[in-house]
């Protein structure tokens, strides 16, 4: 759509011991049978959800329900990041685990010399531009400490900024950095796949022309590798003592969603899709900080677009999805670092599928964006999510955004129910690659694809809430086991790949608390 077209400038698998697991909130680590009661349970019904947790602090709460980890937190900056800390705790003991995993086997780096950058390179520029989002995540740190999982805030700031470190700032470093490793440093982004990796598919639509009752519908999956994108099953209900109260699902421990789903009290719904092979970078204000700032306090598209803008490092870039409910108005924004495009209407629909329409950023800031090849999933899905557009048009609602998250019809081989990388429900772990037109993106039977499916429309945005499905969007279940047997080259994500069983939809609202 280019109307309104303006340009401008758990299941862990845990070898090790967990620390101190007593005083956790909830025990995670399950035993079979446990597992097998619970998938059964998962199935019967789909409101029941655990016991409900509460922090220490009175400042937070938290249960699990059907895959997600939901927690409701609010106060100033140190009470709601003490409880969501102490809420999660256990979870980033699984984390930290991971990252040191992922840091050495992708990179050949250990996690701490990340840890060591964030805090000579992000944190200062944190602490001057946003102070109030520093002290959420001294919060952060010392709840998860005090539920037994010692973490310091230069950890939390870095988890915070994982992509930023690893897909940007990792090809950027300094000299005196890069010497450190006993390394030149290479000028641009890098990352597994020769810059920043592809992630989600999406869609937001609006007016009488495409939507049934003429407002947003919104939709969007996670994916990504499994082995951190698993852990992007938090649901947290932040009310902060200022700005904006929000809803959003994510990453545990984050200040931000990072998938993007979030829904805000001042009526705007958000998400958004990477912009796969974007090589561009500067180190200016983390995109952690640029989107939570417009979560909490933007109050228009046009402040929402003038925050992510200021202060940009063209970190994370993405294709933002925004959707106004007051209004009644969809913006996209491709955000580069030098070339950014925003399109805006009240009549028309935005898709997201790692590739920029912008040709600007699409040729000066990404290699090989995959844009027009329907071998990839950039190509592909290009083509598809506008088909199902099409389809669907003048009747789409949120059930029907469940259907398209969830399709499998593979555009190269023209064929239904193919689920491999190239359709909307993403499934590399299933696709031998045999059409693959590059060697460097995603690998055969790469563990890899959708980890949820995320709706929402201006009903349940104007209630806070939205609906969620943990796994796959079509709900097919993911056996770690079964699928490690089969592909034995990732046997080494043995200790640290989570079964995800079949999960229904479920809603998702705000707590009410005092
Ligand atoms: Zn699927």
């Amino acid at each position: 759509m280019n109307k309104g077209k303006s340009k401008s400038k758990s299941k862990s698998k845990s070898k090790s011991k967990s620390r101190n697991t007593k005083k956790h909130p909830t025990k995670l680590t399950k035993t079979k049978n446990q597992k097998q009661k619970t998938r059964k349970h998962a199935k019967k019904s789909t409101n029941k959800h655990t016991k409900i947790n509460h922090a220490p602090n009175k400042h937070g709460t938290q249960y699990e329900k059907n895959g997600w980890i939901y927690i409701s937190v609010h106060g100033s900056p140190k009470e709601r990041g003490y409880a969501n800390g102490f809420l999660v705790a256990k979870e980033l003991a699984d984390v930290q685990r991971m990252l040191e995993f992922v840091s050495m086997e992708d990179f050949g780096i250990h996690w701490s010399f990340f840890v060591d950058a964030c805090t000579k390179y992000f944190i200062p520029t944190i602490k001057r531009r946003f102070p109030e989002f520093y002290e959420e995540m001294e919060g952060i740190a010392e709840g998860a400490t005090a539920a037994g999982t010692p973490m310091t805030t230069e950890e939390v700031c870095a988890w915070n900024n994982y992509f930023t470190l690893t897909e940007s700032w990792i090809g950027h470093m300094p000299k005196d950095e890069a010497k450190k490793l006993g390394i030149k440093p290479e000028g641009k982004s890098k990352s597994r796949e020769g810059g920043a990796n592809d992630r989600c598919s999406a869609f937001i639509a609006v007016g009488k022309d495409w939507t049934a009752d003429g407002k947003i519908v919104v939709a969007h999956n996670n994916f990504a590798n499994f082995i951190d994108g698993q852990f992007a099953r938090t649901v947290t209900d932040l009310r902060p003592d200022k700005g904006a109260r929000i809803l959003m699902m994510g990453y545990p421990g984050w200040i931000w969603s990072g998938t993007d789903f979030f829904v805000t009290s001042a009526g705007f719904i958000g998400t958004e899709t990477t912009i796969g092979g974007f090589h561009a970078y500067e180190n200016n204000v983390p995109i952690c900080c640029r989107i939570r700032n417009a979560m909490q306090y933007g109050r228009s598209l046009d402040e929402y677009e003038h925050m992510l803008l200021d202060g940009n490092s063209g970190d994370y870039a993405n294709s933002w999805l925004f959707g106004d409910v007051n209004n009644n108005e969809i913006m996209r924004i491709e955000l580069g670092l030098n070339f950014h495009n925003t399109e805006r209407t009240s009549d028309g629909y935005f898709i997201g599928f790692n590739a920029a329409y912008d040709p600007q950023i699409r040729n000066l800031e990404c290699s090989n964006s995959g844009f027009n090849d329907v071998r990839r999933h950039q190509g592909a899905r290009k083509v598809r999510l506008e088909e199902l557009m099409k389809k669907y048009k003048g009747k789409l609602t949120a059930n029907i955004a469940k259907i398209i998250l969830a399709d499998h019809y593979d555009v190269y081989l023209k064929k239904n129910g193919n689920p491999c990388s190239r359709t909307v429900c993403a499934h590399y772990e299933l696709d031998g690659r045999e059409y693959m037109s590059d060697p460097g993106r995603p690998l055969p039977y790469q563990p890899r694809g959708a980890l949820d499916g995320n709706v929402c429309d201006t009903a349940m945005a104007k209630q806070m809430s939205f609906s969620l499905r943990w796994g796959d969007s079509c709900g097919r279940p993911f056996d770690a086991s079964a699928f490690l047997k089969k592909h034995a080259q990732w046997q080494q994500q043995e200790p640290y790949l989570r079964d995800r069983p079949s999960q229904p939809w479920t809603m998702f609202y705000t707590t009410n608390t005092k």
